[in-house]
């Protein structure tokens, strides 16, 4: 049965290449159902904090990206946070030692930093040469002797490794290009190099899929793996698909310090879930050929890591919105009006909150339904229903109150104020004559009476939305506007 994982470290705020890698690994999991494994890499003293974990469970939530072992429900492989599994690295670094697969290195900075140096210079391969592998007992006391401190080491085999990654095929690794690494600091903590394979190994994980950054890592992992299933501590090595890299503007890579990457920007605009994950699913993989907007469950029942393409994948936040867009049509109107709800509040809603009006609300809500690209825009798009006065844009108010829109305004009023108010039509003829009386188009004569009713330039429909507000609300601001 497939086991996958997802194994963030909580430092900062989540970004979009971290959701793509989520939801590969979510989508893998539920297409084969297969287990999804959350686990948090909590290392790093230094750079974690108790605020980005709780963030990255909160943002698994809002995405519907569920697991099936991990924080907060537990599993066969608990606990699922490494700072609490410090116990079980060190049991397996003091084996890996014991057994020859490790060693301790007692190399210190300047040392290695000379040699390196000499290495550079001599044209030979600049990484840890080795110095330690296989230090005498006599010599190893010495260095003690010395009060030098040491880290433990992996040993690699001088062999050549390969694996057959899911996405780029067979990689051949030279061992002169992966030296011996760092399992465990000098200190006794042990490193992400031992404790994200260790737990891979312990939770009996099928397929790492990750991103392109960690390929390095990987030849080192197999190595380490090889040597787990020795000691019996690993069943087997995972298969790896290293996902690819999420390129921004100018072509550079998305970085996660990148504005645009933040996962938490997409969500404050209004981003749907179901949008962002469709759109950050064609980061390396394509539903069809003719085809890029579905749901979450077509997805699911598509995916396959087989399909995933190695080529850098383009961020385009125009494609996104597009997505997104689509996703705020296919909602049935519950929906829609559940997924405007936290925009119709404050801190976003500018209105009294008893000066809502959810009949009102709804009646707008399939005009605005057809038109967001995202749901953070429907504030501004009724707040003149809710507003006692329409929040005037000066910019707006400029534009459509060119040349002489006293005289049009009081023709439209007069127009409108006969008009059947139960027809949008009706109203629409009514402006439609007034721009004639004075030789203007629709367009421009129905701007200043937007701009007087509804304080902006652009925005709904302007008919219903005047029916939407009633004839003596409608009236009463064109007259202020006016005066
Ligand atoms: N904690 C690692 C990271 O966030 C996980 C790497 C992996 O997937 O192996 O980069």
């Amino acid at each position: 049965p497939v086991r996958v994982r997802f194994c963030p470290s909580p430092t900062g705020n989540p970004h979009v290449g971290l959701v793509r890698t989520a939801l590969f690994n979510w989508a893998y999991a539920r297409h084969t159902g297969g287990t999804m494994v959350f686990r948090i890499e909590d290392t790093d003293a230094a750079r974690d904090s108790e605020e980005s974990y709780q963030q990255l469970l909160d943002s698994m939530r809002w995405l519907g990206l569920d697991w099936d072992e991990g924080p907060e429900i537990g599993g066969p492989h608990t606990p699922y946070r490494q700072s609490q599994r410090t116990d079980l690295y060190t049991d397996v670094a003091e084996r890996l030692v014991a057994e020859g697969y490790a060693y301790p290195c007692y190399c210190t900075t300047e040392e290695l930093d000379e040699r390196r140096e000499a290495a550079r210079a001599a044209g030979r391969p600049s990484g840890y040469d080795g110095h330690c592998r296989d230090l005498t007992t006599e010599r190893k006391a010495a260095y003690e002797a010395e009060g030098r401190s040491h880290i433990i080491r992996f040993r690699m085999p001088d062999e050549t490794i390969t694996f057959t990654d899911l996405v780029r095929g067979e990689l051949t690794f030279q061992p002169e290009n992966v030296p011996d690494y760092g399992i465990v600091r000098a200190n006794g903590a042990p490193l992400y190099t031992l404790v994200n394979p260790v737990d891979d190994a312990l939770m009996e994980i099928t397929h790492v899929l990750r991103g392109e950054d960690l390929l390095s890592s990987t030849p080192r992992q197999v190595a380490l793996y090889q040597a787990l299933e020795k000691l019996g501590i690993a069943k087997q090595t995972p298969a790896f698909g290293h996902l690819p890299y999420v390129m921004g503007e100018g072509n550079k890579k998305l970085s996660k310090r990148d504005p645009q990457a933040s996962l938490n920007l997409y969500r404050e605009r209004g981003f749907l879930p179901e949008g962002l994950l469709n759109y950050l699913s064609l980061l390396g993989w394509s539903f069809s050929a003719d085809q890029d907007v579905f749901t979450i469950p077509e997805m699911v029942a598509k995916f396959d890591i087989a399909d995933v393409n190695a080529n850098p994948a383009r961020f385009d936040l125009k494609k996104a919105e597009a997505i997104n867009a689509d996703h705020i049509r296919m909602l049935d109107a519950a929906a829609f009006a559940e997924a405007c709800a936290p925009w119709l509040v404050a801190p976003y809603a500018p209105w009294a909150p008893e000066d809502f009006d959810q009949a009102v609300f709804d009646t707008i809500a399939p005009y605005a339904q057809t038109r967001l690209t995202v749901l953070s825009d429907i504030t501004a798009n009724v707040d003149f229903l809710f507003l006692k006065e329409p929040v005037f844009d000066e910019a707006s108010w400029t534009k459509a109150m060119k040349g002489d829109p006293l005289a049009l305004l009081t023709t439209a009023r007069e127009n409108l104020q006969g008009a059947d108010w139960g027809s949008a039509e009706a109203l629409k003829e009514a402006v439609l004559k007034a721009g004639e009386t004075h030789g203007l188009k629709l367009g421009k004569a129905q701007a200043p009476v937007r701009v007087a009713v509804t304080g902006r330039t652009v925005g709904l429909p302007l008919f219903e939305s005047l029916q939407i507000l009633g004839k003596d609300v409608s009236l009463a601001r064109i007259d202020a506007a006016m005066a």
